[in-house]
This record gives C-alpha cells, structure tokens and sequence, in this order.
C-alpha cells in the first residue's frame, strides 16, 4: 500500500557505511511475514515436522545456490557469512527444539519455530557486548527465510534490480547484501540492525553506502521516492528540495573532504614532533577487519577478542578451527603482530551450556581467565591452537582478567603444559611467543611491579579498569554518570601501572575504548604509554593528534592534570586545552562527553 508522499522528510538512523548517495527508492519486501499460529490435531504432528525439516532443507538449498553465483572474487571473499548462516540451519538445538515443540504442544511448525526464536533471543540480548550481541542479526536472517519457505512466499530476487537504486528494506540479511550488483545499487537503508551486524560489517569492506536501525523507513517511502542517504552520519532525506539537496550535498563534501585529509595520516608513523614513536593498532573480532585496519594505518592487531569463535553454536570450536583463523590472522597482518586474546567469556557474555549458575555478581564471577582456568580442557585447545598459527606469522597471547601473579603462573604453567604436548608431538610453534596480562582489574594494577617479572607486556583495558576501580558497573544507565575515565584514581592507576612496567623493562599498550579518543590519547602519551589499540576507524585521527603534538609537552599537561581534584575538574581544563592547543580539529579531538 502506498504511503502518503513525503517532501524533505530528514529520518536518523545508524551510520552503518560511509557514504553520501541519491538514489531512487527500491522497496524490497523483506522480514514482514505474518505468522499463523494454529494448533494442529495430533494426527497432523509428523507431517507438520516434515514440512519444517523440508523448508529447512530448501533454505540450505538456496543459500547454497546464491554462494556458487556469487563470481565477483571481492564478494566471494565475504560469502563465508552464507557458511555461518548453513551452519545455523543444521543448528541442534533450532532443529529439535522446534521439532520437540511441534510434537509436544501440537502445534504448527510457524509458532513452534517462533516459540525457539523467543527463548534464543532472550538469551542474545542478555549480552552486553555489542559484536556478539549482535549476532542474533544471524539467526534472524535465518530464520526469516525459512518462514518464507513454510509460507510458500517468493523471495524478491535484487539481482534483477535495474537503474541506480537505494534498496529501502525492514531488514537486510548478509546474503542480500553479497547479492548487490554494484551496477545497479547504489545503497541500502534498513528500519532495524545495528553497526556492527554482518551487515553492516559487509557493507563496509565492500564499500555500499547504508544506513541502518531508521525504524520508520519502510512506512515513510514509497518505491521511486528520491532518497538521499548518509552513511556517515546515518541522516536520509526523502524526496529533498533543489535547495535541501544542494547544501545537504555542500555539507557533505565538506565532511568528506575532512575525512579524506585524516586518512592522509592513516600511511604516516604515529611519531610526535619531538621524535617520541608510539604503536598504534587495532582492536578487531574478525579476521576479515585486517583490511580495514591496514587502510586506517594500524601498526598491528593490539587486541583481537576470540569469544565469536565460540558464538552461535552449541558445541566448542575445535583445535583445528582455532588453528585456521588464526593463521588467516597472523598471515594477513604479517609482517606485522597481532595479540590473540584467550577466550573472556562469562560475566556479562556467556557460553549457552557453562552459564546455568546465575551469579549474583557476574561480572565478579567466574570470567575470563577464571572461566578458562576452570574449563581447561577448552582453555588448552584454544591454547594449542593459537601456539600451531604462531609458526605462520608474529603472535602474542594475552590474557584477560588476570587479578595477580598466582593466577598467571598458573596460566603460564598451563601455556607450558601444552607447549611441551606441542614439542613431543614436532608441531612447529613460536617457542619464544610473547605472553602478556590485561590490566584490568586493581589487584593487578597495584601488583604491577610483581606481574610484570612474568610477563613480556601489559595491555591495560580501561572499559572493564573503570568499572572495577570506581565500582561502577559497565553495563548499568543509573550509575553510568560515574563511569569516568577521567577520574583522577583512573589516571594515577594507568600512571602507576607505566611506571613500574617500564622499571621492569616491559611494554604497555591500552586496548580499552579510552585509546580512541584523540584528547584522551593525549594524556596517555603524556603517561608514558607504549602501544595504543582502538577500533580502526579511529587511527587516523589519534595519529594526526599526535603527530601534532609534542611529548614534552604532554607530560607537562599531565603534570597539570595530577594537580586537580576531580574528575569534572580534569575534564574542564582538559576541554580548554585542547581548544587552545587545537582549534581546528575541535570535533575530531573531543570525546562526546566533553565536547559540551
Ligand atoms: C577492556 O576491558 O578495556 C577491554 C578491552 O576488554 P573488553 O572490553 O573486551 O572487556
Ligand atoms: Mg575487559
């Protein structure tokens, strides 16, 4: 049904690929089946399990059939999400439950399959992390099209597309976006989705302007509407004025030719002007980002979180799957290091079969490197696996969670254990791989001096330093306005922490959010830190900070920055600062809370 047109309609959304377009709306009918829920005679319940098993079966047929059209070589690289997408098919628990369900209520495979959805999605949203989070994306795709399969409904076929559109879509699964003919579609927007679905991951490397989680799309537009979408700032204007069009357009070159003036710095060595060369690297979560931080200038792979590997599944990932994605890893950075962060499962995030015990505290729970100590069966495949990739390019290990020196003597004992399993079996391996300690926890801060007699580097991770030092819970809105990295115990942590790594003769880097941010960087550097790991995107505006600044006089800020009481306080001077010191840069050098 046609919508009421709309004239210079601005609706937000997500940034989910950079990019600004015009295009003409194609509207594609996706995700917007209703469901019916019957209740079946008994009679019915094997043949409506066999109608689930066939359209099962028909959705991995045609997954299969859009993977082996798929020739561009650049979308083939990414057709590996259509693997995941089989693998949540042939999925035990999807399968049986619903089967189970369809047999025991005595109802239509529709609700049944619904009724497995709801309990696996309470389960998703329960993560914190956003990545893993949102991986129900995945299972969403999924499972739409098997409905589609149940209700005997076509699947719009984009490759038939014609003309430069903007695809405007309830949803957009992985596998429609690998079947875009560049030709032919400009962009795409989306009501639902997040920044960092496979989606919008694969939207990014392959370079397609989208803009994701509008909420209203599909019923402002209508199919031919003119549409200008940013994928930056993830602002669309549906059917603009001349006027509208031409400053959005001015607007945006502006933009756009800022941004390409940072990416200049994105080649250049993260070098102040006093000669001081810090790292700069990237944290990732899936091999398939090394491009991306290679083009934004990482030095690296500072942290790269292995808990996907183990999502989206019900069993473990085995030794030889550890291995390959490892040494994709490592052979696609090299020559430079990547640091492979063993499993930090638990707390907030959580395997399906190891969380039955409800914590009262999780995130004081059985986490990270507890968790893996516990399970070390788990724990030592990853192990192996991670020390079998090191003969392919540079590792490191790093390990998270770590509260003090007894734990990582007995992780190191562990780490031995299998080096020697390694050795008597001749598997090649790194014998001399670089173990590092998160530090993230105070105990450990404290204890910095003793820790780093055993460890080749640190790598403070501030989200999680934050949350325990000032006991303010990462993942709670009522006590996030005490959540500051500024507060003056955060600073003289990180400083202590450098202080005596750097007496012990070892390495700090930072991995947590605080690294990202050009005015925090600032003070890290003035704090002595070695290596900084962020998300790629944010390389090249550190580096231009950087390179803009001088050490000397970073120390001295933070000299300055020691003298005040409160964190509002550090925050206000550091707002002056940083306005005075950079006037041209203003928007790229302020984190949100204090561009106030
Ligand atoms: C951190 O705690 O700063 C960190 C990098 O780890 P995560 O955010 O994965 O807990
Ligand atoms: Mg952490």
């Amino acid at each position: 049904m046609a919508v009421q047109q709309q004239i210079n309609k601005f609706i937000q959304g997500i940034g989910a690929s950079p990019g600004v377009i015009t295009g003409k709306a194609y509207l594609l009918e996706r995700f917007k089946v209703r469901l019916p829920q019957k209740r079946i005679d008994p009679g019915q319940v094997e043949e409506e399990v066999n109608r689930f098993l066939n359209a099962i079966q028909e959705s991995r047929n045609q997954l299969t059939e859009i993977k082996e059209k798929i020739l561009d070589p650049q979308m083939r690289k990414h057709s590996f999400i259509l693997d995941v997408h089989v693998l949540i098919l042939n999925d035990e628990m999807l399968i049986q439950d619903t089967v189970d369900t369809i047999r025991k209520k005595e109802v239509n495979a529709e609700w049944a399959l619904d009724l497995t959805l709801e309990k696996l999605d309470t389960a998703f949203k329960a993560i914190e992390d956003e990545y893993l989070r949102e991986r129900r994306s995945d299972l969403h795709y999924v499972s739409a099209r098997i409905f589609r399969n149940l209700l005997g409904k076509k699947h719009d076929d984009i490759t038939k597309i014609k003309g430069k559109v903007v695809i405007v879509a309830h949803d957009f699964s992985p596998a429609d976006t690998l079947q875009i003919d560049l030709e032919h579609v400009a962009g795409f927007i989306t009501d639902i989705g997040g920044k960092v679905s496979h989606t919008a991951i694969l939207s990014r490397s392959l370079g397609i302007p989208a803009v994701v989680g509008l909420e209203v799309a599909t019923s402002l537009i209508n199919g031919g509407d003119i549409l200008i979408i940013d994928g930056e700032t993830g602002e669309v204007v549906i059917n603009p004025t001349e006027e509208v069009s031409q400053s959005f357009i001015e607007r945006k070159r502006r933009i756009k030719s800022f941004k390409r003036e940072i990416l200049k710095y994105a080649s250049l060595p993260a070098e102040t002007r006093d000669g001081v060369r810090v790292r700069l690297q990237a944290n990732i979560e899936m091999v398939e980002e090394v491009s991306s931080a290679k083009m934004h200038g990482a030095e690296g792979i500072g942290l790269y979180r292995t808990e996907i590997l183990y999502l989206n599944r019900k069993d473990l990932p085995t030794e030889e799957e550890h291995f390959q994605v490892y040494r994709r890893l490592a052979e696609n950075i090299s020559p430079a290091t990547a640091t492979i962060r063993t499993l930090d499962i638990g707390g907030d995030k959580f395997l399906p079969d190891y969380s039955k015990n409800n914590e009262m505290n999780p995130a004081l729970g059985l986490r990270a490197i507890r968790f893996s100590m516990k399970e070390t069966d788990i724990f030592k495949t990853q192990l192996r696996g991670i020390l079998r990739a090191s003969a392919h390019g540079k590792l490191r290990i790093l390990f998270p969670m770590i509260s003090g020196v007894e734990e990582i003597l007995q992780t190191k004992a562990i780490l031995g254990e299998v080096k020697k399993g390694l050795i008597k079996a001749k598997i090649p391996f790194d014998q001399e791989i670089e173990v590092g300690a998160m530090i993230e926890i105070p105990s450990a801060s404290v204890t910095a001096d003793l820790l780093a007699r055993e460890v080749d580097f640190f790598s403070i991770g501030t989200n999680d330093l934050i949350q325990y030092a000032l006991a303010v819970d990462r993942i709670n809105e009522h006590v996030s306005y005490l959540y500051e990295p500024l507060h003056p115990a955060i600073l003289r942590i990180i400083r202590m922490v450098v202080q005596l790594a750097h007496q012990a003769g070892i390495s700090v880097a930072i991995c947590g959010e605080m690294a990202a941010e050009p005015a925090y960087a600032l003070i890290l550097l003035g704090m002595g830190l070695d290596e900084f790991s962020m998300n790629p995107i944010s390389i090249p505006k550190v580096k231009k900070v950087l390179r803009k600044s001088r050490f000397e006089e970073t120390r001295l800020l933070v000299e300055q920055l020691f003298q005040l009481p409160t964190a509002s306080e550090i925050e206000c001077f550091m707002r002056k600062w940083m306005v005075k010191r950079f006037p041209d840069d203003f928007i790229e050098c302020y984190p949100e809370e204090i561009k106030a």
